[in-house]
């Protein structure tokens, strides 16, 4: 199964590719996850991509592009993807469109999540992840039992430096500038299933696991 994740930061992107995966043993592709390891391994891809996400803004397609590419062409994809945070400006769509056609695949399904802005701004505020094995939690909704501390593997939990103050405006901002004009696209190929996302998640999921038994 060829699966897009889109939606504004916050409206649960992550949280639904960690519970479509315990479903559907596909590997979860999150260019935001794979610029944070860039990052924090220090690598060159980490210190052209920092720039751009300690602004909030979009990292350049042309890097973007070439990294998920290159991962899309990897042999565990053979059998489907679950795409998170890419494509994300119409280049890439189209880039990613090019790459799958040269692979004889398509996407085959891309979930919107939305979220009023406000429920965003909350869920962003709050999340926290651990450092160690990356579990993503919300100070609100689904604190750490102890604070400060993963319930999984003790480590110590962090927020993301993006998910603090104006930057999370930006992002917004360069959402519904860059990213929305997608869900046009994707509409137009009919693979488009629009979730709201304003709920429990695991309210949210099993809407998921409707739209992709249905597939
Ligand atoms: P969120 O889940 O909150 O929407 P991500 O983890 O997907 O955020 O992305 C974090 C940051 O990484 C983005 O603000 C952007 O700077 C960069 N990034 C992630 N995916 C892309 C992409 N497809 N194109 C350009 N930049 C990206
Ligand atoms: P995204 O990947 O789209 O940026 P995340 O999945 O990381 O979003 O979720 C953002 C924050 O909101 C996290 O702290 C997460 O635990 C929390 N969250 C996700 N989905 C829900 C939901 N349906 N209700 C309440 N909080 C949620
Ligand atoms: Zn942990």
């Amino acid at each position: 199964m060829n699966i897009i994740l889109m939606g504004p930061p916050g409206a649960g992107k992550g949280t639904q590719a960690e519970l479509i995966k315990a479903i559907y043993p596909i590997p979860h592709i999150s260019t935001g996850d794979m610029f944070r390891d860039a990052v924090s391994n220090g690598t060159e891809l980490g210190k052209e991509a920092q720039k751009y996400m300690e602004a909030g803004k979009l990292v350049p397609d042309k890097v973007t592009i070439g990294i998920v590419e290159e991962r899309l062409a990897q042999s565990d994809c053979a059998k489907g993807f679950l795409l998170d945070g890419f494509p994300r400006t119409t280049v890439q769509a189209d880039a990613l469109n090019q790459a799958l056609l040269k692979l004889n695949k398509k996407v085959e399904v891309a979930l919107n999540i939305a979220a009023p802005n406000e429920i965003l701004i909350e869920r962003l505020s709050g999340r926290v992840s651990c450092k160690e094995c990356k579990k993503v939690y919300n100070l609100s909704y689904n604190p750490p039992a102890k604070t400060g501390v993963c319930d999984i593997c003790a480590g110590e939990i962090i927020q993301r430096s993006d998910d603090r103050g104006e930057t999370v405006a930006k992002r917004l901002e360069v959402y519904n500038e860059q990213t929305a004009p997608l869900l046009d696209y994707y509409s137009k190929k009919s693979v488009l299933h629009n979730l709201n996302g304003n709920r429990d998640s695991r309210v949210v999921f099993e809407d998921v696991v409707k739209i992709l038994e249905s597939l």
